[in-house]
């Protein structure tokens, strides 16, 4: 007869028992603990709208890329595995010199988190990219640079800053540059004239009888005036000429490069562009003339303001000869 209470030592104690039972359930609990996590961290790469990628950099091959790759870059993200080119084709060609070194500055910086490009997509359309890298530090020396980033599409982002660049640079009526935008560029240009001892020439224009315009047609046809008025300078207008509505009824050009007789040459060309311009309002037809005041960079001058301020006076000077000219000082 056996006794109950002799333990049989083929068997595992009950303690002992006990324990690799519950690290048997442990083992489990950490495996399911395990794909749980994983099944986060995945369904966290599917939705997050950013390309997470790892790049081992000498062997120039793709180990990561996370699902967005595809929904961005428009490209599949087996073959960028396969080939790093991929990454390199998707690449704007005007960019692509900045992407690659952007990427290997990361070698001595540790980080580079300003770096923007642009890519074209599979629609043939160009995005922008905020591409960050870091180097993922390798504890054991000899180990395998490996260089991981995140990209994120900013296109929208981009869109914005132009479309707030302009709004903040250009007047509203008649998309010219506004004041403080024309004034900005002006200066760059006469530090620049200055620098390299080229000549430059400032011109101001102002209307004739703006006021009278208003009050016979009113002040929806004055606003066109100014319209057709701002055409006309950027017709007349050689390339990196600058213009810009500088108030009311006054515009104001920068010719760089430009010697005093071409100056006096375009401003003429203008002068003929806008008294060829002609207005209907209801049964009536009318024209505008405008005033000018031109001057040229002399050695004497230090900063933009003594030119404003001569072709301001030359302006006035040509309202009080009779309005319709040009007078250059
Ligand atoms: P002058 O020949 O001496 O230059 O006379 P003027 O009538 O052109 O000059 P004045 O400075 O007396 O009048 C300028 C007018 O420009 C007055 C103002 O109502 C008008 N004005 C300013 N800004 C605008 C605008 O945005 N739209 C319209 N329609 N008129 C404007
Ligand atoms: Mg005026
Ligand atoms: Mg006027």
């Amino acid at each position: 007869m056996v006794n109950n209470n002799q333990k049989d030592s083929s068997l595992p104690q009950w303690p002992e028992a006990a324990q690799t039972l519950m690290a048997l359930m442990h083992a489990q609990g950490e495996v399911a603990r395990l794909s749980e996590r994983e099944q986060l961290f995945s369904s966290l790469l599917v939705s997050v709208n950013a390309v997470l990628w790892a790049f081992n950099w000498e062997t120039r091959q793709v180990l990561y890329v996370s699902p967005a790759y595809e929904r961005i870059f428009g490209r599949s993200a087996a073959l960028l595995l396969a080939d790093y080119n991929q990454w390199r084709d998707s690449i704007y060609p005007d960019d692509l010199e900045y992407a690659e070194r952007s990427l290997a500055e990361v070698l001595h910086k540790g980080a580079v988190e300003d770096r923007e490009y642009r890519i074209i997509d599979a629609d043939g359309q160009v995005r922008w990219i905020s591409d960050k890298c870091f180097i993922n530090r390798q504890e054991e020396p000899g180990q395998p640079v490996i260089i991981v980033g995140i990209a994120e599409d900013i296109t929208e982002k981009k869109q914005m800053e132009t479309e707030l660049q302009r709004l903040a640079t250009t007047d509203v009526l008649t998309q010219s540059s506004n004041r403080r935008h024309f004034f900005e560029c002006a200066n760059r240009e006469f530090e620049e004239a200055r620098l390299q001892g080229a000549p430059l020439a400032f011109l101001l224009l102002d209307i004739d009888d703006f006021k009278v315009i208003n009050d016979t047609y009113g002040h929806p046809e004055g606003d066109n005036v100014l319209q057709r008025i701002a055409e006309c300078g950027r017709a007349s207008l050689r390339r990196g000429d600058l213009f810009g509505r500088i108030g009311g009824e006054e515009f104001a050009a920068v010719f760089p490069g430009c010697a005093p007789d071409m100056a006096m040459q375009v401003a003429e060309r203008l002068q003929q562009e806008i008294q060829r311009l002609s207005f209907s309002h209801g049964e009536q037809t009318f024209g505008i003339t405008v005033s000018q005041g031109l001057t040229s960079l002399t050695p004497e001058d230090e900063s933009l303001d003594s030119l404003f301020a001569r072709a301001d006076a030359a302006m006035y000077e040509a309202k009080r000869q009779g309005k319709n000219r040009i007078i250059s000082a």
